[in-house]
Protein backbone atom coordinates (compact mmCIF):
# COMPACT_ATOMS: atom_id res chain seq x y z
CA UNK A 1 0.00 0.00 0.00
CA UNK A 2 1.64 3.70 -0.89
CA UNK A 3 1.60 6.02 1.59
CA UNK A 4 -0.80 8.40 0.15
CA UNK A 5 -3.16 5.73 -0.07
CA UNK A 6 -2.53 5.05 3.51
CA UNK A 7 -3.14 8.34 4.68
CA UNK A 8 -6.70 8.26 2.95
CA UNK A 9 -8.16 5.37 4.48
CA UNK A 10 -10.79 6.09 7.31
CA UNK A 11 -13.36 4.13 8.55
CA UNK A 12 -17.12 4.59 7.60
CA UNK A 13 -18.05 6.91 10.09
CA UNK A 14 -14.95 8.64 10.40
CA UNK A 15 -15.30 8.80 6.54
CA UNK A 16 -18.76 10.22 6.34
CA UNK A 17 -17.77 12.96 8.56
CA UNK A 18 -14.89 14.44 6.64
CA UNK A 19 -16.94 14.39 3.92
CA UNK A 20 -19.21 16.72 5.37
CA UNK A 21 -16.88 18.73 6.66
CA UNK A 22 -15.26 19.08 2.78
CA UNK A 23 -18.39 19.68 2.01
CA UNK A 24 -18.89 23.06 4.43
CA UNK A 25 -15.22 23.85 3.30
CA UNK A 26 -15.81 23.77 -0.57
CA UNK A 27 -19.13 25.38 0.22
CA UNK A 28 -17.07 28.38 2.11
CA UNK A 29 -14.02 28.60 0.06
CA UNK A 30 -16.43 29.13 -3.70
CA UNK A 31 -18.24 32.03 -1.51
CA UNK A 32 -15.52 33.67 0.47
CA UNK A 33 -12.55 32.92 -1.47
CA UNK A 34 -14.00 33.00 -5.22
CA UNK A 35 -12.27 29.72 -5.61
CA UNK A 36 -13.01 26.95 -8.02
CA UNK A 37 -11.30 24.31 -6.63
CA UNK A 38 -9.74 24.82 -2.44
CA UNK A 39 -7.24 27.34 -2.53
CA UNK A 40 -4.26 26.74 -0.47
CA UNK A 41 -5.61 27.91 2.90
CA UNK A 42 -8.91 25.65 2.73
CA UNK A 43 -6.61 22.53 1.39
CA UNK A 44 -4.49 23.21 4.74
CA UNK A 45 -7.63 23.52 6.65
CA UNK A 46 -9.17 19.41 5.53
CA UNK A 47 -5.44 18.14 5.64
CA UNK A 48 -5.65 19.18 9.26
CA UNK A 49 -9.37 17.80 10.07
CA UNK A 50 -8.55 14.73 8.12
CA UNK A 51 -5.22 14.31 10.80
CA UNK A 52 -7.62 14.94 13.29
CA UNK A 53 -10.22 12.66 12.60
CA UNK A 54 -7.24 9.89 12.21
CA UNK A 55 -6.10 10.41 15.45
CA UNK A 56 -9.81 10.99 17.39
CA UNK A 57 -9.17 8.92 20.16
CA UNK A 58 -12.97 7.82 20.29
CA UNK A 59 -12.56 6.45 16.53
CA UNK A 60 -15.47 4.84 15.05
CA UNK A 61 -17.43 6.01 18.05
CA UNK A 62 -16.93 9.41 18.20
CA UNK A 63 -19.15 12.03 18.75
CA UNK A 64 -20.00 15.41 16.98
CA UNK A 65 -17.08 17.90 17.72
CA UNK A 66 -19.46 20.13 19.45
CA UNK A 67 -20.56 17.84 21.95
CA UNK A 68 -16.68 16.20 22.13
CA UNK A 69 -15.17 16.49 26.03
CA UNK A 70 -11.26 16.26 24.26
CA UNK A 71 -11.50 19.53 21.72
CA UNK A 72 -8.34 18.52 19.93
CA UNK A 73 -8.13 21.34 17.52
CA UNK A 74 -5.29 23.69 17.39
CA UNK A 75 -6.49 27.40 18.22
CA UNK A 76 -5.77 28.98 14.87
CA UNK A 77 -7.85 26.17 13.32
CA UNK A 78 -10.47 25.94 16.13
CA UNK A 79 -11.39 29.67 14.75
CA UNK A 80 -10.77 28.79 11.32
CA UNK A 81 -13.32 25.40 11.59
CA UNK A 82 -16.17 28.18 13.65
CA UNK A 83 -16.19 30.73 11.03
CA UNK A 84 -16.60 27.62 7.96
CA UNK A 85 -19.13 25.79 10.13
CA UNK A 86 -20.97 29.20 10.99
CA UNK A 87 -20.97 30.12 6.91
CA UNK A 88 -21.64 26.75 5.33
CA UNK A 89 -23.47 24.97 8.20
CA UNK A 90 -26.79 26.31 7.44
CA UNK A 91 -26.53 25.66 3.98
CA UNK A 92 -25.70 22.30 4.07
CA UNK A 93 -29.61 21.54 4.81
CA UNK A 94 -30.59 22.18 1.37
CA UNK A 95 -27.10 20.81 -0.85
CA UNK A 96 -26.35 18.09 0.93
CA UNK A 97 -29.49 16.82 3.04
CA UNK A 98 -27.95 13.29 3.72
CA UNK A 99 -24.59 14.66 5.09
CA UNK A 100 -26.79 17.42 7.40
CA UNK A 101 -29.45 15.04 8.72
CA UNK A 102 -26.64 12.40 9.30
CA UNK A 103 -24.85 14.78 11.13
CA UNK A 104 -28.06 15.93 13.33
CA UNK A 105 -28.42 12.22 14.43
CA UNK A 106 -24.83 11.83 15.14
CA UNK A 107 -25.31 14.56 17.42
CA UNK A 108 -28.17 13.06 19.49
CA UNK A 109 -25.87 10.03 20.12
CA UNK A 110 -25.14 9.89 23.79
CA UNK A 111 -21.44 11.06 24.44
CA UNK A 112 -18.80 8.31 26.63
CA UNK A 113 -17.02 10.75 29.22
CA UNK A 114 -13.97 8.50 28.37
CA UNK A 115 -12.81 7.23 24.99
CA UNK A 116 -12.10 3.59 24.85
CA UNK A 117 -8.44 2.17 24.78
CA UNK A 118 -6.85 2.10 21.33
CA UNK A 119 -9.90 3.21 19.17
CA UNK A 120 -8.43 5.70 17.15
CA UNK A 121 -8.35 5.23 13.47
CA UNK A 122 -4.86 5.81 13.73
CA UNK A 123 -4.15 2.71 16.05
CA UNK A 124 -6.55 0.69 13.83
CA UNK A 125 -4.44 1.38 10.74
CA UNK A 126 -1.19 0.31 12.16
CA UNK A 127 -2.90 -2.37 13.29
CA UNK A 128 -4.00 -3.81 9.93
CA UNK A 129 -0.78 -2.32 8.14
CA UNK A 130 0.93 -4.98 10.64
CA UNK A 131 -1.16 -7.78 9.89
CA UNK A 132 -0.48 -7.06 6.54
CA UNK A 133 3.04 -6.74 6.37
ZN1 LIG B 1 -10.46 28.97 0.53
Amino acid sequence: MKQSEQHDFLIESLNLEFKTIKAMVVIYCRDKHQSASLCDECEDFLAYAHTRLDRCPYGGSKPTCKLCPIHCYKADYKARSKEIMRYAGPKMLFRHPYLAIRHLMAGKKEVEPKPPANASNRHMRVAINKINS
